[in-house]
């Protein structure tokens, strides 16, 4: 580690101040960096990041959205611990854990808010 990596600031985490379902199954959250996202039920159940749904050795998705109902709604959600919540999911899933560093991963992939 260089000088420079030892005087820069370090970044700030972000992570939620408030999050909840919206009436249609989307995800909102507003983040304490003042932005705030909403993700479609549909897209963040094909982003499951659970081992049943990403392939261990190659990270490939075995699940999209084209094989999910269009009207996939979640079931409710549990925090786990201070870095995630696991949300269950109408068709009976519910072993995938979102953390906030991958709900930022997708905030930045999706360009929401
Ligand atoms: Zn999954």
């Amino acid at each position: 580690m260089g000088l420079l990596d030892k005087i820069k600031p370090q970044a700030k985490l972000v992570r939620p101040a408030d999050l909840g379902f919206d009436a249609d199954g989307a995800l909102k959250i507003r983040w304490d960096d003042g932005q705030e996202s909403s993700f479609g039920a549909r897209y963040l159940r094909a982003n499951c990041p659970c081992a049943g749904c990403v392939e261990e050795w190659t990270g490939r998705r075995m699940v999209s959205e084209a094989q999910l109902p269009a009207d996939i709604k979640p079931r409710g959600m549990t925090p786990v611990g201070r870095y995630a919540v696991q949300i269950a999911w109408g068709d009976g899933h519910d072993t995938g854990i979102y953390s906030w560093d991958y709900l930022l991963k997708l905030r930045g992939e999706t360009g929401t808010p």
